[in-house]
């Protein structure tokens, strides 16, 4: 067999991607997802939707490029995380549309749970900061508020999963209801260091165990795709949450090796080993890496709400570019930032902060700023809010961070990762294939059923394309990001600030 077929489940479209011996990427196809906003802060997707798009462009990958379903070793799916489903196992219809990652509905639940007496030991055992992001305040609003199903569940009438999990029950027509370490320690009711679902978490969000996927390795045998989705079945065996995938993508196999994927936000992920990592003095999450063998393996994680969404906005609502490209012309532009700092806090601000009411704001503002100030200062603050990520993982870890691999559709842009190089005073490489999320999933697919040997080949596998070495001298350095500190402040709200004079 010839080909490892990557399903990459996102949340604006489902693509599949076949991987030849090599690891090289030989075709893609996508098909768009919708999301529905029903109130402000709601996002929903369908179920049913989702579980199309990725059939189909599965298909469609497999029907284009003539290869056959019997020439794929095996499937590897990676999917947008925390996203929550539940459904009926006997007519595998879901009760409520999915509550996408991004909703903020169960925001007071958790804002009221975070002033709980119990909620050090949640953050100590799940590793998670409490939040609305998460899965498991998502799956006790569809029981609380959609009528009939806390009846249904405690019947055991109905699944949970995320979507890795209801992508496997489906394709697999409903024989296999799994999820793997990376997906379920993003739900808030998985113990991050024994890896199994716990009672107390699971009392506290009033979940029904029955309703909750078995947990397996990201690399392994999980199921098989039944024949007649694809023409022929095909072994499911590897399994990972996007950003985890992604790491696995860029070969980050090993304690001390890190990814910064540029996409919508970003995501900063250091793998840290086999043993769970203590609780972060700087608001980091704890999470599970993907795991490939016997041991468990973990990574810290730092999130930047908007990176490339700001640039989006530029485009979209303010107009001032016509494409995302375009930035990286105006901002190059500039010899500098002319004293200009945009703070994209649209959503609040994220590690090491967490101050949900944070809101935008751009600084520094003079006559001779324009359109070009705009733009730099926005490609500017990925940067700065990236090096916010690193400087919180190296305090937490005491390790200082040796070079840092980047990923996503802005990692694209040069003048990006030449500023971000400049304000971490590190090297920043560009890996040759740049959907690390797509390749991740094959590399743990290919790896359980022997299509490559084990992370020694995968690791061959890897290439940088291009390597951006730090130039500007350290007294720049600290002057800049010192003033986007102090940006950073005038941005947080009332609540966090009046917290942080406690
Ligand atoms: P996601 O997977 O989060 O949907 P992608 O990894 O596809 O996102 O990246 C898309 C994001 O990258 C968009 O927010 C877009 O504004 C931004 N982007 C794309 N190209 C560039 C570019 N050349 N410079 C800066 N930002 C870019």
């Amino acid at each position: 067999m010839s080909y490892l077929l990557a399903l990459d489940e996102g949340t604006t479209s489902a693509r599949a991607a076949l991987y030849n011996r090599k690891g090289e990427r030989v075709a893609m196809e996508s098909f768009p997802i919708a999301c529905a906003y029903p109130h402000p802060g709601w996002v929903e997707q369908d179920a049913r939707q989702i579980l199309q798009a990725q059939i189909d462009s599965a298909r469609a990958v497999l029907a284009r490029h003539r290869v056959e379903a019997t020439d794929i070793a095996a499937i590897g799916i990676t999917n947008q995380r925390e996203t929550t489903v539940v459904w009926d196992r006997h007519t595998g219809e879901p009760v409520a549309p999915a509550i996408v990652w991004q909703c903020r509905r169960t925001a007071d639940f958790c804002a009221e749970l975070a002033r709980d007496p119990r909620a050090a030991e949640i953050t100590r055992k799940t590793g998670l900061v409490i939040d609305a992001y998460f899965s498991g305040s998502k799956l006790r609003w569809i029981l609380e508020s959609v009528a009939g199903v806390r009846a249904r569940a405690k019947a055991g009438d109905l699944l949970f999963g995320t979507v890795d999990t209801w992508l496997i029950w489906n394709l697999t027509n409903g024989s296999d209801h799994v999820t793997d370490y990376s997906n379920a320690s993003r739900t808030m009711l998985m113990d991050l260091a024994t890896g199994q679902w716990d009672d107390e978490l699971l009392k506290i969000f009033d979940i029904p165990r029955q309703m909750l996927p078995r947990i397996v390795s990201s690399s392994g045998i999980a199921g098989t795709a039944a024949a007649h989705h694809f023409g022929a079945e095909i072994p499911i065996a590897g399994i990972a949450g996007d950003q985890q995938a992604a790491l696995a993508g860029q070969a980050c196999f090993r304690a001390g090796l890190s990814k910064n994927t540029y996409g919508t936000g970003c995501f900063a992920l250091l793998h840290t080993g086999e043993h769970a990592p203590a609780v972060s003095r700087h608001k980091l999450l704890g999470t599970r890496a993907a795991q490939t063998g016997p041991t468990a393996a973990f990574a810290v994680e730092g999130s930047v709400f908007v990176a490339g969404a700001a640039i989006q906005w530029l485009r979209d609502q303010m107009g001032v570019l016509s494409t995302a490209a375009e930035s990286e012309g105006l901002a190059a532009s500039l010899a500098n930032n002319g004293g200009v700092y945009f703070v994209p806090a649209f959503v609040g601000m994220g590690a090491p902060y967490w101050d949900a009411g944070a809101r935008g704001l751009i600084t520094g503002l003079t006559a001779a700023a324009g359109r070009a100030h705009i733009v730099r200062a926005t490609l500017e603050a990925i940067c700065y809010q990236t090096r916010e990520l690193i400087d919180a993982m190296e305090a937490d870890s005491g390790e200082p961070l040796r070079e840092l691999r980047v990923d996503g559709g802005a990692a694209v842009n040069n003048f990006l990762l030449q500023f971000q190089a400049d304000i971490l005073g590190r090297p920043i490489v560009r890996p040759a294939d740049v959907e690390t999320t797509a390749l991740g999933a094959a590399y743990l697919a290919g790896m359980a059923t022997g299509f490559f040997s084990g992370i020694g080949e995968v690791e061959s596998f890897w290439r940088a394309e291009r390597t951006f070495e730090p130039a500007m001298p350290e007294g720049k350095r600290s002057e800049l990001f010192g003033e986007w500190k102090q940006a950073v402040a005038k941005a947080a709200s009332k609540a966090f600030q009046d917290s942080a004079q406690k």
